[in-house]
């Protein structure tokens, strides 16, 4: 009987060691975030300050995913209406005609995109208000 010793063969397994000292190529979610580019679009956010409720985000959006709802507080004093917009993001395609045709530029759409919940009532989002982190920063 002819024996070869194959020697790539022995050495093979050891060359994953040169793994420890690569950067992992996973995310230690959710410790650790995926960045997002950016012009990603996110969930919205509202500053509040600027909305004048003119409801243009809600009749723009095509798959019927924006509501006007009555805030606790009214912030612009130029919001006639007295409303604001809330996103069902059941619905949303984050397609951005609303924050587009936002005359004023208060609704805008954030880099955040991780949500999960087992209550489908927690979709229906209550846009975050940015015009309180405004003043904090002013
Ligand atoms: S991003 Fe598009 S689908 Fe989502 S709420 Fe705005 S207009 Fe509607
Ligand atoms: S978010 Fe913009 S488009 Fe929507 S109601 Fe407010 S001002 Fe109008």
């Amino acid at each position: 009987m002819n024996w070869k010793l194959d020697i790539k063969g022995i050495l093979e397994p050891f060359t994953a060691l040169k793994y420890l000292f690569k950067q992992p190529a996973t995310l230690l979610y959710p410790f650790e975030k995926r960045k997002t580019t950016e012009n990603y679009r996110g969930f919205h956010r509202n500053d509040q300050s600027k909305c004048i409720g003119c409801g243009l985000c809600e009749d723009i959006c095509m798959n019927d995913a924006i509501d006007m709802i009555k805030p606790e507080i009214v912030k612009n004093a130029k919001n006639s209406s007295e409303l604001i917009p809330r996103v069902d993001f059941g619905r949303c395609c984050w397609c951005s005609l609303c924050t587009d045709v936002c005359p004023t530029k208060s609704l805008t759409l954030s880099n955040e995109y991780s949500m999960v919940s087992t209550d489908p009532n927690s979709f229906l989002y209550n846009i975050p208000d940015t015009s309180k982190k405004e003043k904090q920063n002013g």
